[in-house]
């Protein structure tokens, strides 16, 4: 139990007693999981959903469950069906809808995947899936359908990835993926990162992860400890779509990592009713570069079925990218990209200046 005074609440003789501090680990146990439950700590009612800009919830989607944890919910404002963060999590029955050209693996992943838990699509760059497990369940994922089941490899199983990695020689650069490669153990993770530095070729380790984000005890002194032993360089892509999404525990996480010398990005997904604004996005660069993160990558939604709602066309992105670039320094504008299967890298879309 802490016991601490908060300046904010203090008065005379009072002092705040904080409930005891749960462990990332027990928050991520802890997550919502149901939609009564996301909606009771958010005061929502059913009829709210009259005003709802996308149709009714799904109350139970079987394929890919709710999942946000209690840092994340804490966010997002109470009685608006639609906050921008609550959208990212909230199922909703459009999502059985089909629509032609929305695929289960619209990035043909299966084809790159020979060894298992290892995308070598990119000549430089290996991803690794770490773990099939997220500590969010992101509606528009393209990795909703992703066979999880057979790319959690086991250490035995890892052996044939470190292989992969040890006779290619072009790859100097492994990406920890998944899932969320931080919803991985420290255990695990040192494992993998000791045995991945003992590649020579590997030069620069970087994490792809929301967790930073949505759960930002998650970077725990085990964890700061394992990167400060990685031998190369190191960088952290945290994943935000929302200015909302980014307070001061999320920046004290990022404190924490700029201080061990890792390269911080964010990468963020244009959604249709969370962030499809140029107010939005500008309002999103300028907060990362509040807490210390530079923009990477825009992302135009992945075309898997059951994320159709989200999408907004090629032109109505690169306008609003158009408007982005005028008002912000080049150092805030992300680039506005799309993933293609069977391209070697991502896809540059110019704004419309
Ligand atoms: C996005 C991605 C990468 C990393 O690409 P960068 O342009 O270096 O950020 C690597 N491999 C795969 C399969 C990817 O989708
Ligand atoms: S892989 Fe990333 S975007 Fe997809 S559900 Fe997990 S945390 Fe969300």
């Amino acid at each position: 139990m802490i016991t601490r005074t908060s300046p904010s609440c203090q008065t005379e003789n009072t002092v705040i007693r904080v409930a005891e501090v749960k462990s990332w680990q027990q928050l991520l146990s802890d997550s919502t999981l149901t939609l009564a439950e996301l909606l009771q700590q958010l005061n929502i009612s059913t009829a709210d959903f009259a005003t709802s800009i996308d149709g009714d919830p799904d109350i139970s989607p079987q394929d890919f469950p709710i999942r946000a944890p209690a840092p994340f919910i804490n966010r997002m404002v109470k009685g608006d069906i639609n906050d921008p963060l609550l959208r990212q999590v909230l199922p909703l029955v459009k999502e059985h809808e089909l629509t032609p050209g929305y695929t289960a693996d619209p990035l043909h992943e299966s084809n790159f995947n020979n060894t298992p838990g290892l995308i070598h699509k990119y000549r430089s760059r290996a991803l690794l899936i770490v773990t099939k497990a997220c500590a969010i369940h992101c509606r528009y994922c393209f990795r909703r359908h992703f066979p999880y089941e057979d790319n959690q490899p086991s250490r035995a199983m890892w052996a044939e990835a470190l292989d992969y990695l040890q006779q290619h020689p072009e790859i100097n650069e492994v990406i920890y993926s998944g899932g969320d490669p931080l919803a991985s153990s420290n255990a695990q993770l040192s494992w993998l990162n000791q045995h991945i530095a003992a590649i020579p070729h590997i030069k620069t380790l970087r994490i792809h992860s929301r967790l930073p984000v949505v759960l930002p005890q998650r970077i725990d002194p085990g964890l700061l400890e394992i990167l400060q032993q990685w031998p190369g360089k190191k960088v952290v892509v945290i994943h935000s779509n929302h200015a909302n999404e980014l307070d001061d525990s999320v920046k004290n996480a990022i404190d924490k990592l700029k201080a061990i010398g890792v390269t911080v990005l964010n990468q963020t997904v244009l959604l249709k009713g969370i962030n499809d604004s140029a107010t939005a996005l500008v309002e999103l660069s300028e907060q990362l570069f509040e807490i210390g993160v530079l923009p990477y990558y825009l992302h135009l939604l992945d075309t898997v079925s059951g994320a159709a709602h989200f999408a907004i066309s090629d032109n109505d992105a690169k306008a609003i990218m158009g408007e982005v670039t005028a008002r912000l320094p080049g150092y805030l504008v992300p680039r506005l990209v799309r993933e293609e299967a069977d391209k070697t890298s991502k896809t540059p879309i110019l704004p419309t200046l």
